[in-house]
C-alpha cells in the first residue's frame, strides 16, 4: 500500500458493502420515502454484518475500526443511491462521543444497540433560535434531587422516528461560576413530557427531520454523559466524524448522481452519436469526476489524521473535506439533470430527487459559509468574522 492508496481491508469492506446495497439499491431507497416507509431492512442488515458499529471497540459489539471504516460505509451505501443520515448521526457522532466519554456502564448500556442497529441514536443540537450559533442554545437542564429536568426545543433533528434515544445538548449551570455550560443527556425518545413533529421537507428520502419538544422531561442522573465539566470538550469530539461523514455522504451521493449521467450519456443518441460525444456534456461530467475524487482524497486524510490523533490537523482537513464534498455533490447532481434532459426531471430516471439531498450537504451539519469562516480564520490567520 502506498501513502495515497487504501488498505487492502479497506477496499475489501468498501467491495462487501457494495454488495449488500446494491441488493437493495435506488430503487427500494426511493419507494420507502415515497410510500412513507423506512429503510429499516437495510439498517438492520448492515448492522448484523457489522457495518453499522464498524468504528466502535469490539467489546461493545463494534468492529473496532476507525472513522475512515464507517465513513466507507456511508460513502459506498450512498454510491448505490441509498444515503443514510443516520450514518453520520448515530454511529459517528453518538457512538464516537461515547466511545470516548461514556461511563463503562454507560457504553455497555448504549453502545451494542448502536452497532446492531436495534437503538439507533439521534443526536440534538440545532435550536430555532440559535440557528448555527450554537453557543446561543437555551435548552436548560436543571438538577432535581438526584435527577435532571430538561426544558427546550430543538429543530431539524434527524430520524427521531425511528431512535430509541436522542443525545440532546443541553446547558446545566456550572456550580463555581453560574454560568450555563453546553452538557450532554441521552433521552428515550418514549420520556414523558418528549415530543416531535416532522417537518414537511422537500428531500426524497425515508429518513425525515422533525421539531422536538422537550417539557421538564425527568431523566436518572446517568443520562448525563461523560463529565459535566467537559461538555464543550466531549462535543467538539464528535465534531470531525461527524464532518469527515458527511463529506462521505455528499462523495458516495455525488458518485451516484454521475454513475447515472454516464451511463445515461453512452447510450442516448439524438444527432446520430451518443450525446457523451459532446464535449458540452463529457467535460461536466469528467470535472464531476475530477471533482468528486479531489473529495475523497481530503475526506480520506481527514480520517487518516484522525486515527492518528491529530485532532487539530483533522479538523482542518475535515472542514476542507466536507465544503469540497458537497460542492461536488450539488454540481454533480446538477449535471446529472442536465444530461438527461427532460427525462432528469422525470420520477422514471430519479436524478432530479438528488439535487435537493446534495443541497443540504451545503447546509448541514455545518453550513458552507462557516467552514469558511473556519479556514479564513484557522488556516489564513485571518481575524474573526462573526
Ligand atoms: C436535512 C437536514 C438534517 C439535519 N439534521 C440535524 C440533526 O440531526 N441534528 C441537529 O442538531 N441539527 C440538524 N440539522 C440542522 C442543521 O445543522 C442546521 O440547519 C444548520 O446548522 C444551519 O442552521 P440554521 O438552519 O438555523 O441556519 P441559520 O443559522 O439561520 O443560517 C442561515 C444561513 O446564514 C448563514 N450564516 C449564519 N451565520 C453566518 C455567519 N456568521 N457568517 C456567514 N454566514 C452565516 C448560514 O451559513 C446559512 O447559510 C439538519 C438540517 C438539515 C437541512
Amino acid at each position: 500500500m502506498s501513502s495515497f492508496t487504501e488498505s487492502e481491508e479497506r477496499l475489501t469492506l468498501r467491495k462487501e458493502v457494495t454488495r449488500l446495497a446494491s441488493t437493495y439499491g435506488r430503487e427500494y431507497f426511493t419507494r420507502c420515502a415515497r410510500n412513507g416507509e423506512k429503510t429499516t431492512d437495510l439498517w438492520l442488515a448492515i448492522g448484523k454484518a457489522g457495518y453499522l458499529g464498524i468504528n466502535i471497540p469490539e467489546e461493545y459489539g463494534g468492529g473496532g475500526g476507525g472513522i475512515g471504516d464507517v465513513a466507507a460505509v456511508c460513502e459506498e451505501l450512498a454510491a448505490q443511491g441509498c444515503p443514510l443520515l443516520m450514518m453520520v448521526v448515530s454511529p459517528a457522532i453518538c457512538g464516537t462521543v461515547i466511545s470516548r466519554f461514556g461511563t463503562e456502564e454507560q457504553k455497555r448500556k448504549w453502545l451494542p444497540g448502536i452497532c446492531d442497529g436495534t437503538e439507533t441514536m439521534a443526536f440534538a443540537i440545532t435550536e430555532p433560535d440559535a440557528g448555527t450559533n450554537s453557543h446561543n442554545i437555551t435548552t436548560t437542564a436543571r438538577p432535581d434531587g438526584d435527577e435532571w429536568l430538561l426544558k427546550g426545543q430543538k429543530i431539524y433533528i434527524s430520524g427521531v422516528d425511528e431512535a430509541k434515544n436522542v443525545l440532546v445538548v443541553a446547558r446545566a449551570e456550572d456550580a463555581k461560576t453560574g454560568k450555563l455550560k453546553p452538557c450532554l443527556f441521552v433521552v428515550p425518545t418514549d420520556a414523558a413530557g418528549f415530543d416531535f413533529t416532522p417537518i414537511p421537507m422537500e428531500i426524497v428520502s425515508p429518513e425525515l427531520q422533525f421539531q422536538v419538544f422537550i417539557d421538564d422531561v425527568r431523566l436518572p442522573a446517568d443520562a448525563l454523559v461523560g463529565n459535566q465539566d467537559a461538555g464543550l470538550v466531549q462535543l467538539f469530539a464528535g465534531l470531525n466524524p461527524e464532518r469527515i461523514m458527511a463529506a462521505s455522504f455528499s462523495t458516495g451521493l455525488a458518485r451516484y448522481a454521475l454513475d447515472r449521467a454516464t451511463e445515461y450519456v453512452k447510450g442516448r443518441e439524438v444527432f446520430g452519436a451518443p450525446i457523451g460525444s459532446h464535449q458540452g456534456i463529457a467535460h461536466p461530467l469528467a470535472q464531476s469526476k475530477i471533482e468528486i475524487e479531489l473529495a475523497r482524497l481530503m475526506t480520506q486524510k481527514a480520517a487518516a489524521l484522525y486515527e492518528a490523533g491529530d485532532d487539530i490537523g483533522a479538523g482542518e482537513a475535515a472542514n476542507m473535506a466536507k465544503y469540497a464534498a458537497a460542492e461536488a455533490a450539488c454540481d454533480a447532481a446538477d449535471r446529472a439533470v442536465q444530461s438527461h434532459g427532460g427525462n432528469g426531471i422525470t420520477q422514471e430516471y430519479g436524478v432530479a430527487g438528488l439535487l435537493v439531498a446534495a443541497r443540504a450537504g451545503r447546509i448541514a451539519p455545518v453550513s458552507r459559509e462557516m467552514i469558511l469562516n473556519f479556514v479564513g480564520m484557522h488556516s489564513l490567520g485571518l481575524p474573526k468574522s462573526y
